[in-house]
């Protein structure tokens, strides 16, 4: 993809603070970190979002967001890890091509990854049951 950074950056054009790569992805620290150690998953082949992953690439973009989140939990002592991937700039996706965000958290480090909880009611469970059809 022309003009797409986080193609540059995953296949070396642009210089970046890698932390970890193989034949499909680089994994690289956020230029905007949430907290120490905040780093993103890049798939070499650019996808905008999880719908165009391949299940196979998605499925490999989990190991390696496993073996990053145990490599900080070792290497920075964080107390937790927090996997977060938009879609959409609904769901506040700014760069459009593919990332998962690995998230080290400290006790007591206040970084947004949180909601305020609502109420599932009985109505909008039929609705969502009714509407939603995984295949
Ligand atoms: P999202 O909002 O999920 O699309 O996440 C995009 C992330 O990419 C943000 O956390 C930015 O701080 C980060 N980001 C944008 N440009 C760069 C860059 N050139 N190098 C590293 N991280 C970047
Ligand atoms: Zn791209």
């Amino acid at each position: 993809m022309e003009n797409c950074i986080f193609c540059k950056i995953a296949s070396g054009e642009i210089p970046s603070a890698t932390l970890y790569e193989d034949e499909d992805f680089r994994v690289i620290l956020d230029l905007g970190p949430a907290t120490k150690g905040h780093a993103l998953i890049l798939p070499k082949k650019h996808a905008a979002n999880i719908a165009e992953m391949p299940d196979d690439l998605l499925g490999r973009a989990a190991s390696v967001a496993k073996k990053v989140a145990v490599a900080m939990k070792e290497g920075l002592s964080c107390d937790g890890v927090n996997i977060v991937q938009n879609n959409g700039e609904a769901a506040g996706q700014t760069v459009f091509h593919f990332h998962m965000h690995i998230i080290p958290r400290y006790n007591g480090d206040n970084a947004g990854v949180t909601w305020t909880p609502g109420k599932l009611t009985d109505e909008m469970k039929e609705e969502i049951l009714n509407a939603v059809k995984v295949k």
